[in-house]
């Protein structure tokens, strides 16, 4: 799995405010994630990452 700066991803659990895509604004071993929607700002490690990920759409898409 490859993500990066500026991806949009899409998660298997919603968010609070029903949305399920968010906006990479950071990788490494913490993951910084921007909710699309409410523009929440969350960090999850890269291996939670791996668990609640659905779909990885954007500038480098098809590496899933
Ligand atoms: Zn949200």
């Amino acid at each position: 799995m490859e993500i990066n700066v500026g991806d949009i991803i899409s998660s298997k659990k919603k968010h609070v405010c029903g949305s399920d895509r968010w906006q990479v604004e950071r990788t490494g071993a913490d993951v910084k994630l921007k909710c699309a929607v409410c523009g929440r700002i969350i960090f999850v490690s890269y291996d939670e990452l791996k668990k609640m990920l659905k779909n990885v759409s954007g500038k480098d898409n098809g590496t899933l």
